[in-house]
């Protein structure tokens, strides 16, 4: 991957063109009524694009298109080995046009460069790599009948499926339902965030270039309505969302109401991160915790919004995590040393300085508490507050960079406190007993636990997913193919 400069970046970002219509039945389509929003560079505050905002007219064409496309078998009646091969070269693509990528996820959301090369792009080529390699691994079952019967199960793709995805890793987040989905053989709508849809745009055309046919691969830019009326779609099968919760119990609903599509959520979180006393080295849990609430502005689902610190290692603790956020200072996103960029825009920066002085009244800051570069963009310092489980900052998502650290005593006390939430997504805990760390992971609800690290997930082998209101279904790994098919029971009776 070549390394640019930041003046480099910021040439290319002078030079860039922003495409910003939709991607339907396999090109470049301003919407029927010629609506469009503005997608705004949070780092800055200019615009970047006009963008095309989709409603019903465009919402029919696209999944009549893809319904076509399934239909008629172009990509859902290929050999998995083929659809294989289109999606190498798909990935292939995303890494040659990594630069470009990073550069249109950095404009759009205000992240740091480094981390849109190195997680965002790189793990967007990973994800459609590995669903390549596995699509023509997995076979179904001939279950065991009696001796006058043969019956096979198998899995076919669903159909006509779509993706309503967020704006904190917008390209990650959508590769995660679209490789799937396509690789299984359905035909697929995504539906960007307004607040990022510069990436989806572009890979529409990468997808096309790879092989990837006409009515397969459509893009819907466009605010919530636009995801509403594909939630409400009766010829969609298969709505699969990444979001807020709020909104995933509202698509829930239109399912209901419509032809009770399946509907896969990732929602929201507020993930308990617990330093027990016997923590091995407590320097080295208290970077991993800045990394879990400050790595991408606080604006990951799976944060450690809530550290939980027993009493022994407390004070220790709280000196090492100051420090270590040190290394997320804000700065101009294009520069390649930056450690935290902007937030994605002004609703969310204002939500965050809300939070932050709802803290104030009810906690004791710790550091940060503040915007900083305000007059040029949407910038806001690493910030804790020492608190207690109870307060509105330890309990809601903030989805910033502001953490809640709450003192314990005992393990049985910390594992109460880190269930004690609506949310079950992730978790995580320190100590050096390896009995310990096991017996706790069990006991706490929620989809994935880290022991000794946070965050350690890019791995595409490890499902990913909620408990209780962090959703349904899971992301990533061979169980993602699940929700992109339907299983079948086909039974011969032998004539013998
Ligand atoms: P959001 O729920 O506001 O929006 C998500 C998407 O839903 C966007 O594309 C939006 O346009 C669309 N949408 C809005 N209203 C809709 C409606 N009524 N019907 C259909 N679609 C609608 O969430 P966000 O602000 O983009 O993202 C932040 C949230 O996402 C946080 O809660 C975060 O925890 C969650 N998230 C979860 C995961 C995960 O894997 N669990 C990953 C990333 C983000």
């Amino acid at each position: 991957m070549p390394r640019l400069t930041h003046q480099q970046w910021q040439a290319l970002a002078a030079r860039q063109i922003f495409e910003g219509r939709a991607f339907i039945d396999g090109a470049y389509v301003a919407a029927v009524d010629g609506k469009t929003f503005a997608t705004v560079n949070p780092a800055n505050k200019q615009p970047l694009a006009d963008i095309a905002e989709c409603g019903t007219a465009d919402v029919e064409r696209a999944v009549a298109a893809a319904r076509a496309a399934f239909e008629d078998g172009r990509w859902s009646g290929l050999a998995p080995l083929q659809r294989k091969t289109v999606l190498l070269k798909f990935a292939e693509l995303i890494r040659e046009h990594a630069d470009e990528l990073a550069l249109l996820e950095t404009l759009d959301t205000g992240k740091p460069i480094s981390d849109a090369l190195g997680v965002d792009v790189a793990g967007t080529a990973y994800c459609v790599q590995w669903f390549a390699e596995a699509i023509d691994k997995v076979g179904g079952e001939v279950p065991p009948l009696a001796p006058n019967l043969h019956g096979t199960v198998t899995r076919e793709p669903i159909g006509v499926v779509a993706a309503v995805v967020p704006w904190n890793f917008p390209l990650l987040m959508a590769s995660w339902k679209f490789a799937p989905a396509l690789a299984a053989g359905n035909s697929l709508l995504l539906k960007p965030s307004e607040k990022s849809p510069l990436t989806a745009i572009r890979i529409a055309a990468l997808a096309q270039q790879a092989g990837i046919p006409d009515g397969v691969f459509n893009v819907l830019p466009g605010a919530g309505e636009t995801g509403r009326l594909l939630a409400l779609h009766r010829d969609v099968d298969c709505l699969a969302f990444t979001g807020s919760t709020a909104v995933g119990k509202k698509i829930m609903a239109c399912a209901a109401e419509s032809n009770l599509k399946r509907v896969w959520l990732e929602l929201g979180g507020k993930s308990p991160n617990i330093v027990l006393d016997d923590c091995p080295d407590v320097a080295q849990a208290a970077r991993a915790a800045a990394g879990g609430i400050f790595f991408n502005q606080g604006e990951m689902c799976s944060a450690g919004s809530r550290v939980l610190v027993q009493r022994g290692v407390y004070a220790e603790f709280m000196a090492e995590l100051k420090q270590a956020a040190e290394g997320y200072r804000p700065g101009d996103p294009l520069n390649p040393a930056t450690g935290m960029g902007a937030i994605v825009d002004e609703l969310q920066y204002r939500r965050v300085l809300d939070y932050i002085e709802i803290g104030k009244q009810e906690a004791k800051l710790a550091f940060g508490g503040h915007a900083v570069h305000t007059d040029t963009g949407y910038y806001i310092a690493p910030t804790a507050f020492e608190t207690t489980p109870d307060t509105r900052i330890a309990r809601e998502e903030i989805f910033g960079p502001v953490c809640a650290v709450i003192p314990f005593d005992s393990a049985d006390e910390a594992i109460a406190i880190a269930n004690d939430s609506d949310y079950g997504l992730a978790a995580a805990v320190w100590t050096r007993d390896v009995s310990r760390a096991h017996l706790l992971a069990r006991r706490l609800r929620a989809g994935t636990v880290w022991i000794n690290c946070y965050d350690e997930g890019g791995d595409q082998n490890l499902p990913f997913g909620g408990y209780k209101q962090s959703g349904n279904g899971r992301d990533k790994s061979l169980h993602a193919l699940e929700k992109y098919t339907e299983l079948k029971s086909t039974l011969l009776k032998l004539s013998c």
